[in-house]
């Protein structure tokens, strides 16, 4: 089982969390009318990039919101970096 730093509780069994979104990902302009092609692209389309990725997952326990830097193939984990602001 592999496991996952979160910047606030530390080594925790990757089942404590969910993944929520690739980093870095621009959502649409929606006060602006989009197509519907951009709107799923941006909802359910993945980079699914090999090599070092940078994503957002959660800590179910805590629900801190981190930014994620591993390696996609051999799963190596190189940052866990909190997103809450003002700590
Ligand atoms: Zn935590």
């Amino acid at each position: 089982m592999q496991q996952f730093p979160c910047p606030f509780c530390g080594e925790r069994d990757e089942r404590e969390f969910h993944f929520l979104a690739e980093a870095g990902k621009e959502r649409p302009n929606t006060t602006v009318s989009i197509d519907d092609e951009t709107w799923a692209r941006y909802l359910y389309k993945q980079r699914n990039e090999k090599g070092e990725v940078q994503e957002i997952w959660m800590h179910l326990t805590c629900r801190e919101v981190f930014l994620l830097k591993r390696h996609s193939v051999t799963m190596a984990v190189s940052e866990s970096v909190s997103l809450r602001q003002g700590c």
